[in-house]
């Protein structure tokens, strides 16, 4: 939808199409009125992305809340919070349950029953998945299910480029095709994803900048464990920066990790051997790459044979023949990089940051439940949970009549200025692979953040244009700063 045909003033703006804006918009009621916001294409996201699938409890045969929850707390060092692992092991399997409502196209075998599937760190085969495009169909089915709500509106290509605090709501500026305008709200959920473009090497997509942990810092929330930076060990080892994901099920269904010298080497490194959990498997690769000094690491799956492997894994399979790998024939070279972010934005169990009226869910947040690492597959679980809560808790506080938001003030404003200065982006994901990647180096990490500092105040005081790559820009040096001060001893 166009910035003209915009309402001056919403009860709820969704920042985020990915699964957590997606659900959370379904949960809520016919009568809250919600404009829902995407920079990109409402389908591009973190969430469209994902292979694995999800993790959770959905029969006691084999498993139990309290092995999901064991295994959730191992992966995380136990530095999780265990109210908040729990609410999300016992409320997460009702979610994936309404996710069927709605469509999503979980993988069954021939009489019917869910095929579960293995990742690191799980103890039990719990993931349910489509194929190796779980993310692409959660995405698509819920998608469909909200273009029929008619209390929604979305509007795609739209990024919110400052937020402030009005009475009793917020003020959010929106950025469309070079057109501004202001929108109001009673009550806002960021649901903005991940931080993958501060580094040089990710798998996640463009979008993936920071900005909701940004726009909520520079309102005064409070931004939690933002360093808890989880490296996938097996990304596709090619040219791009963006990185082809190689899921960690594919070495659930057996793949074998090899060195250079094409031998299996995890034993070195710890008894779970391939199907550790990710951080161990990542530093075990580092590590075996510093002892043999080459960083030529590859997964082996050929003796699942062609047949198998295109109908587990058609999008591995074809991703990787596109960059001249046939899986069924060949070594898939792998490397870790950078994938997926623990903290964030602080919030409660009812996705409630630390600011009234501001919300956040999905991988913008800091819910305690990954701990140190996430263990696979709890991510998309915690974005339907958490998204959720925001819905329910939102509405409970519209229900009780709070005050609703009365200032429509919109500030004099000049948004010209200098264009960005080239470089700053690349520099600020040169700072980050060398000084926090999977081994911190702590002799880089100060002058790292001296200098992401300087570029930060430079950004922030210097006289720019406002437009996508500056608000990006801006995002990108606070999310690095931030992450680099809370290591910086
Ligand atoms: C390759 C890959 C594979 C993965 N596999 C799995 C898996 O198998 N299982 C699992 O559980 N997890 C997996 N994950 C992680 C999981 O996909 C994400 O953590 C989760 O989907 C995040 O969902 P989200 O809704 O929080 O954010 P996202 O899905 O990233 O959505 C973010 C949304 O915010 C919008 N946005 C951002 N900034 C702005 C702005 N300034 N203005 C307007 N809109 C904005 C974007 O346009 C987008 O719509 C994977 C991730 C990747 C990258």
């Amino acid at each position: 939808m166009k910035l003209s045909e915009l309402k001056t003033k919403y009860d709820v703006v969704i920042v985020g199409s990915g699964v957590a804006g997606l659900y959370a918009a379904l949960n809520f009621p016919a009568d809250v009125r919600i404009l829902m916001l995407s920079k990109q294409e409402r389908h591009c996201s973190n969430s469209s992305l994902a292979q694995g699938g999800v993790a959770c409890v959905l029969s006691f045969e084999n498993d139990s809340y309290d092995l999901h929850i064991q295994d959730t707390m191992i992966a995380g060092r136990y530095a999780n919070d265990p109210e908040a692992v729990e609410q999300l092991v016992h409320e997460g399997p009702n979610d994936v349950r309404k996710t069927m409502e709605y469509g999503v196209d979980y993988d069954r075998d021939e009489n019917g029953n869910l095929i579960k599937t293995l990742e690191g760190g799980h103890s039990r085969r719990r993931i349910v998945h489509h194929k190796d495009t779980s993310g692409k169909e959660l995405v698509d089915k819920l998608v469909l299910a909200v273009e029929k709500l008619p209390n929604v509106t979305l509007a795609d290509n739209t990024l919110v480029t400052t937020m402030s605090r009005v009475k009793n709501g917020f003020r959010l500026e929106l950025l469309q095709d070079g057109d501004f305008r202001f929108v109001f709200c009673d009550y806002c959920l960021l649901a903005t994803g991940g931080i993958g473009r501060v580094y040089k090497y990710t798998t996640n997509p463009s979008v993936a900048t920071g900005d909701g942990i940004r726009l909520a810092y520079e309102m005064g929330a409070s931004i939690k464990n933002i360093s808890y930076i989880q490296f996938h060990p097996t990304a596709f080892n090619g040219p791009n920066r963006e990185q082809f994901l190689i899921s960690e099920a594919v070495r659930g269904e057996g793949a074998y990790l090899l060195n250079g010298n094409k031998e299996r080497f995890m034993d070195r490194y710890d008894e779970r051997l391939e199907l550790a959990p990710r951080d161990v498997v990542s530093r075990s690769i580092i590590l075996e790459s510093r002892r043999l000094g080459n960083n030529n690491f590859y997964l082996d799956i050929r003796y699942k044979g062609e047949e198998y492997l295109k109908k587990r894994f058609p999008g591995i399979y074809a991703g990787c023949l596109e960059q001249g790998v046939n899986i069924a024939e060949d070594l898939i070279p792998v490397f870790p990089c950078h994938h997926y972010l623990m903290g964030g934005i602080e919030v409660d169990l009812n996705a409630r940051t630390t600011l009234p009226r501001l919300y956040a869910a999905g991988e913008c947040s800091c819910t305690g439940v990954h701990g140190k690492n996430r263990l696979a597959s709890n991510s998309l679980l915690e974005a339907l949970v958490y998204g959720r809560k925001a819905a329910e808790d939102i509405t409970r506080c519209l229900r009780a009549d709070y005050p609703a938001l009365t200032d429509f003030t919109e500030p004099e404003t000049d948004r010209t200025g200098a264009p960005l200065p080239k470089g700053i982006r690349t520099e600020i994901r040169e700072i980050m692979q060398r000084s926090y990647f999977v081994i911190p180096d702590e002799g880089a990490i100060h002058q790292g953040k001296k200098r992401l500092e300087a570029i930060l105040n430079r950004l922030r005081n210097g006289k720019f244009a406002i437009t996508t790559d500056y608000c990006e820009a801006r995002s990108l040096a606070t999310v690095a700063y931030l992450i680099l001060r809370e290591v910086d001893k």
